[in-house]
């Protein structure tokens, strides 16, 4: 099949380039690097049926080969970056899905949505259900991202019911592993890093708020099911073993055998208290759920970080703040 992937030189968006490169497809991989990394690419780039698009896919882009799935993935997705381009993330959940939601209309393409439970905002049911309509601060500092998304799964839902276009909307949560760029400021990259360059794990507000971690080659392989299945959505996506963020900072330090201390800094505004995908529908329509555990996961996210230190880099590391 002829794929086309938008936000792929990103960290969930270059594991799928190469999950569908591994199965024999062609991918057209579409980014404009602003939270993405073009080492993510660097190899993929070496495959014959892999090309790459520089583009901000919230402008109007026309494929020629025909494509059978649009994926969209672009997207600023972790808080720091949202918070510093919040018209871009709008922008990218709205016109962004919209173009590509044209590109599937004009191929006759399956489009999938990657959508996030962010659209549960702070939820006051748990874990949370397909079916919960959320929580969510509208002109909070987070409901660029949060309402954007929204917006997208309203969008998606919209062409799905008028022009029948067959879509897949995935709400994907916390997900970690290789390929997350150093700082990008959500809590997995953070403590990780500072834990292995000894600086202070910086937790937030009483680090007693929860969240459940996915680690990336689940996630993958969850979408790739859900493609094939007939089934619009939404579908929770996620891990369901739910932790502190203090329990979290506790466990890194531990794994990395690092010196480093912990330091308690202001929590961020409207961050969700606790967050925990209800994986019935998955498992029922899917016949899956998440194989890795925490520490598994956590093992060979640490392993690929410590390469890439130690590797000297290209890119220029800064300090996550
Ligand atoms: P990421 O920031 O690593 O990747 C996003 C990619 O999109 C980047 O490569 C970025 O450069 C690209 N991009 C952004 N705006 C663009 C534009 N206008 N045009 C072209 N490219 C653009 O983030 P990620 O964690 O890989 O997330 C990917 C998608 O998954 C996002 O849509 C995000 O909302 C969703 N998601 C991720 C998580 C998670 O835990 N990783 C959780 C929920 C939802
Ligand atoms: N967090 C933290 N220290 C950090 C980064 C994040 O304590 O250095 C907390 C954050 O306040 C939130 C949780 O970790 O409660 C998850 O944050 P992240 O940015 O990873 O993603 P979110 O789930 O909020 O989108």
């Amino acid at each position: 099949m002829k794929i086309l992937i938008t936000g792929g030189a990103g960290f969930l968006g270059s594991h799928l380039c190469r999950a569908l490169l591994g199965n024999g497809h062609r991918v057209i991989c579409v980014d404009n690097f602003i939270t993405g990394q073009e080492k993510n690419i660097e190899e993929l780039k070496r495959n014959k049926r892999f090309s790459f698009i520089y583009h901000d896919i919230t402008k109007s882009l026309y494929i020629e080969e025909r494509l059978d799935w649009v994926m969209h993935f672009a997207s600023p997705a972790s808080p720091k970056d949202y918070l510093k381009h919040p018209i871009k993330t709008i922008k990218v959940g709205t016109l962004g899905t919209h173009n590509c939601l044209g590109i599937a209309k004009a191929h006759q393409a399956r489009f999938f949505l990657a959508s996030t439970s962010e659209v549960y905002g702070d939820p006051l049911v748990s874990p949370q259900p397909e079916t919960y309509w959320g929580n969510v601060n509208p002109i909070g500092e987070r409901s660029c991202y949060d309402e954007a998304k929204r917006a997208a799964e309203a969008m998606t839902f919209a062409y799905f019911r008028q022009h029948k276009i067959n879509v897949r909307v995935v709400r994907i949560f916390n997900t970690y592993g290789p390929c997350m760029r150093f700082n990008d400021g959500r809590v997995m990259s953070n403590f990780i890093y500072q834990a292995l360059t000894g600086k202070e794990l910086t937790v937030y507000g009483e680090g007693n708020y929860t969240r459940s971690f996915c680690y990336v080659d689940d996630l993958i392989e969850g979408i790739l099911r859900f493609m094939e299945v007939d089934y619009p959505g939404p579908l929770n996506l996620g891990a369901t073993y739910e932790c502190t963020v203090l329990e979290l900072a506790k466990k890194i330090i531990a794994l990395t055998g690092s010196k480093s201390k912990i330091v308690f800094c202001p929590l961020p505004s409207d961050d969700p208290k606790q967050r925990k995908p209800d994986l019935r529908l998955a498992k029922k329509l899917l016949g899956w759920k998440p194989k890795t555990s925490l520490t598994d996961g956590i093992k060979k996210t640490i392993d690929w970080f410590k390469e890439e230190l130690e590797k000297g880099r290209k890119f220029q590391i800064r300090s996550p703040q």
